[in-house]
């Protein structure tokens, strides 16, 4: 088997909506030549190959793979975890096995632009991120030199829709 473990890591409350989990597994093999085949499998799949991070969403559940690791947020409960653990495993496997015959796909499908992270931002331009400005620090998110933790505010509880937003978009596209 290529892909012989999955192992739970942790498990605790999403950030911006503490009614679900998520939970992050680690694999016992590397799989990163494997991620631009499932690309081509998984038709709505976000593949970063500058980060190696291939990402699914399965309704509000955000799926990430990594090459050593799997990262989920939404999940519903634990059971669920383990269930989404298991389809992982078999996706890789068997997408391993029918290898030879897929077309690997190297593009990312889809990539929000800066303004589309800007838009949910403080808008402070307060600097505690390290960034002159938010619109910088947008910038620096999508070419993967900043995390959106820099940015205290976002943490205040008026902004915790926004943070919930701009948590999922740069999740599909497989930043933490
Ligand atoms: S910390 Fe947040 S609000 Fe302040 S400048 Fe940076 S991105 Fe803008």
């Amino acid at each position: 088997m290529y892909l012989k473990e999955v192992k739970m890591n942790f498990i605790q409350p999403c950030t911006a909506d503490s009614t679900r989990i998520r939970f992050k597994a680690k694999f016992s093999s590397d799989i990163s030549e494997i991620l631009p085949y499932i690309n081509t499998v998984v038709k709505d799949a976000i593949y970063n190959k500058k980060i190696q991070s291939l990402t699914i969403r399965k309704e509000f559940r955000i799926i990430t793979i990594y090459g050593m690791n799997l990262a989920v947020s939404k999940a519903v409960n634990e059971s669920e975890a383990y269930e989404i653990m298991d389809l992982v495993k078999d996706l890789v496997n068997n997408t391993y096995k029918r290898k030879d015959e897929i077309e690997p796909l190297y593009e990312m499908r889809e990539k929000p632009s800066t303004l589309e992270v800007y838009k949910y931002l403080p808008k402070l331009n307060c600097k505690k991120c390290g960034e002159a400005t938010c619109l910088a620090f947008a910038s620096k998110i999508l070419s993967g030199m900043q995390t959106i933790k820099k940015c205290r505010p976002i943490y205040e509880e008026t902004n915790k829709e926004n943070l919930d937003k701009v948590e999922n978009m740069l999740q599909v596209m497989g930043y933490e």
